[in-house]
């Protein structure tokens, strides 16, 4: 990290830990009185995560499924042939609907990067559990890269952060191999699968890294919605000569749009949503 961001973190942290003398801590998701021993969420969104993410989900695409449906990646559910992500496995820790949307919301838009570190251990778990259960080792996590324009309005990259506290937690190396040529803030209202899918070819490149030969690569995202965006990025990483490709690809994320629930997926810009706002639907970025 550079001093010039390090300086502006320490900065923010220390105005930050101020505030919090003056004005108790309340759940950033909620609105409720916290105590001491429970930072930035209650106990009881805490739960609610915590829950959400023993939930059965198809390990190829991330879709809820029944306690009896197929959910091992060797057996696609009913709904991966409409959500094709284009990875080997991939795990999340849970749907996309509150609280996990909101604390979505409240990382990528309000700007709130702090609460990655809240995130981050739920991450861990359900990174663990698949990658034990489906015998796929983690040897490096990818944060999907902004395209830089974005990048610089935000002023972060919400995966680059969620990678950063994940990586503390399971001493796994972050490696960026991938940058993102294209921008897609012209994917506005735009909301057709295979449109999205369409829009999204050729938006990374990947830089040929001897590193990642033989490796089992975990992109790291927020949201997956269509799957478009990682399609995109694991495609870019394929198309590295045989000799440096990795020996899988796969992805990491903190929520996946669920096909039934939230099939209206819809341009959310945080500058014309108010921060109490119910967040039902979100875009790929
Ligand atoms: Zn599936």
């Amino acid at each position: 990290m550079n001093p010039a961001r390090q300086a502006i973190r320490s900065t923010r942290a220390a105005c930050a830990a101020l505030f919090q003398t003056v004005f108790p801590d309340q759940c950033w998701i909620t609105g409720t009185p916290l105590s001491a021993d429970s930072p930035h969420l209650s106990p009881e969104i805490r739960e609610q995560i915590a829950r959400e993410s023993l939930t059965n989900y198809c390990r190829r695409c991330g879709s809820t499924v029944g306690p009896y449906e197929r959910h091992d990646r060797h057996s696609p559910c009913l709904r991966c042939p409409t959500r094709d992500i284009g990875v080997h496995t991939l795990a999340r820790v849970g749907h996309f609907a509150p609280p996990l949307s909101r604390l979505v919301y409240q990382i990528k838009f309000a700007g709130r990067w702090e609460l990655a570190a809240v995130a981050a251990p739920f991450l861990f778990q359900a990174l663990t559990a698949v990658s034990e259960q489906q015998q796929m080792p983690i040897d490096t996590l990818i944060p999907l890269p902004l395209h830089w324009r974005r990048r610089l309005k935000r002023t972060f990259n919400q995966s680059e952060e969620l990678a950063c506290h994940l990586s503390a937690l399971g001493s796994w190396p972050v490696r960026q191999p991938l940058r993102r040529v294209k921008s897609t803030a012209e994917q506005s209202g735009i909301h057709s699968k295979t449109q999205r899918r369409e829009n999204m070819k050729g938006a990374f490149i990947c830089r040929p890294d001897p590193w990642l030969s033989g490796k089992h690569l975990w992109l790291l995202d927020d949201v997956c919605t269509t799957g478009a965006t990682l399609h995109a990025a694991a495609t870019a990483i394929r198309k590295l000569a045989p000799a440096i490709r990795p020996a899988s690809i796969n992805a990491l994320v903190l929520c996946v749009t669920d096909h039934h629930g939230t099939p209206h997926v819809e341009e959310l810009d945080a500058d014309s949503v108010p921060d109490d706002h119910p967040v039902t639907s979100i875009r790929d970025c």
